[in-house]
């Protein structure tokens, strides 16, 4: 039997291991772990990818977001951490990580749905709460792209100028995606990036970055991510050890040369997926429901009225598939406390029980797509 995988990064190794293995010796040699050279080359060449003035390495995606908030909360109040009474905004269909790090900024989440077809923040949604009344309390908007495709950013960029928010895009999924032409991650007032080795731009081990515009939010994250000061030995803020290690932004300097190649190839693989399996009425199929959005599909994910069988028949056909997320984030324990409409989350628990995502990363060879194509045809057939 065949066997297809969501991931396999021994391939990916196989394909362009010499780059990588060049990148790690030359750490090697000089031996600098942290803040060694790579970090800053790293943090130059994904600003120049981006378009963006600053980019900061830090130790992961959650950090990512956790320290963008801080730093927000430092510029915008002049305090530590925003207060449980500052509401941040974002999807109840995301990884826990996105709400957690609200909460570890001292903010409250606010859990809006999504748009059905896209998984996203429903803007429409966004603008009903913060026209009724809710206003004066929300300070931001952490919106997603989950899956690899952009939100609605122009929207809420729009929402964010009419109600003085800001906007920290969580980017963990979609290095390299665009909104009419322009890099995700480079809207809001900051993008936290993931390099998580599961992401589609993954180092070996932990890894985040952290795009912006705005130098002084560039500076307090320079200060938080070691301890909180200009001077280890002498600090302003509560900061945190949350570097990007040296030999991470060297694996990352070498991927990122193909990182356009990647996102491209997982394109193809969507379109093999769409023109297949686009009339088989049992499967809904991700949508692009916005032409300027450029999707990089880092997940492919379908609905299924049936999906824990059609997981276990892909399984026993010898086919991976994935269930991001089996849970929306306010049916969770850690963040009921906070939950006021739990009647409005309808699209995003209909998610969580409907969505399978199948391998699409890069490595997949024609005869491994066309066989998860052909098993996805015969499960009610
Ligand atoms: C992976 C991910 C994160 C967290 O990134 P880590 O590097 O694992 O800390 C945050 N948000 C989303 C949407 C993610 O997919």
């Amino acid at each position: 039997m065949k066997k297809i995988e969501m991931l396999n990064l021994a391939r990916e190794y196989n394909d362009y291991g010499e780059e990588i293995d060049f990148a790690i010796k030359n750490c090697l040699q000089h031996q600098l772990w942290v803040n060694g050279p790579e970090v800053n080359q790293l943090e130059r060449e994904v600003s120049q990818y981006l378009g963006v003035n600053h980019c900061l390495g830090v130790s992961s995606g959650t950090d990512a977001l956790v320290l963008s908030l801080r730093a927000l909360a430092i510029k915008l109040k002049g305090k530590e951490y925003f207060g449980r009474e500052d509401e941040i905004i974002t999807s109840a269909f995301t990884f826990s990580a996105t709400g957690e790090a609200i909460l570890r900024s001292g903010a409250t989440p606010v859990f809006v749905d999504i748009d059905p077809h896209t998984f996203n923040l429903d803007s429409s949604k966004v603008l009903d709460y913060l026209e009724n009344g809710n206003s004066g309390k929300v300070v931001g908007i952490v919106p997603v792209h989950l899956y690899g495709q952009s939100c609605e950013i122009e929207r809420l960029m729009k929402y964010s100028r009419q109600f003085g928010l800001f906007i920290v895009e969580d980017t963990a999924q979609a290095f390299g995606g665009k909104f009419k032409e322009i890099k995700l991650g480079s809207f809001g007032n900051t993008g936290a990036f993931s390099f998580y080795p599961t992401k589609n731009l993954g180092c070996y081990g932990n890894g985040g970055m952290i795009s912006t515009n705005d130098d002084e939010i560039a500076e307090l994250i320079r200060m938080l991510r070691e301890h909180g000061g200009k001077n280890k030995y002498d600090v302003s803020h509560m900061g945190y050890n949350s570097r990007l290690d040296t030999l991470q932004a060297a694996v990352l300097i070498a991927k990122l040369k193909f990182i356009d190649l990647l996102n491209e190839k997982r394109r193809k693989i969507a379109d093999i997926y769409y023109s297949e399996l686009s009339k088989v009425e049992y499967l809904t199929l991700p949508k692009i429901v916005n032409r300027d959005a450029t999707h990089v599909f880092h997940q492919y994910t379908i609905m299924c009225k049936e999906r824990d069988n059609l997981q276990l028949f892909l399984s026993q056909n010898g086919i991976a598939s994935t269930i991001y997320y089996p849970v929306p984030l306010h049916q969770m324990k850690l963040f009921a406390p906070y939950i006021k409409n739990p009647d409005d989350l309808k699209n995003s628990e209909l998610a969580s029980k409907q969505v399978l995502s199948i391998p699409i990363v890069p490595t997949l060879n024609e005869d491994e797509i066309l066989y998860t194509v052909s098993i996805l045809k015969k499960f009610k057939n």
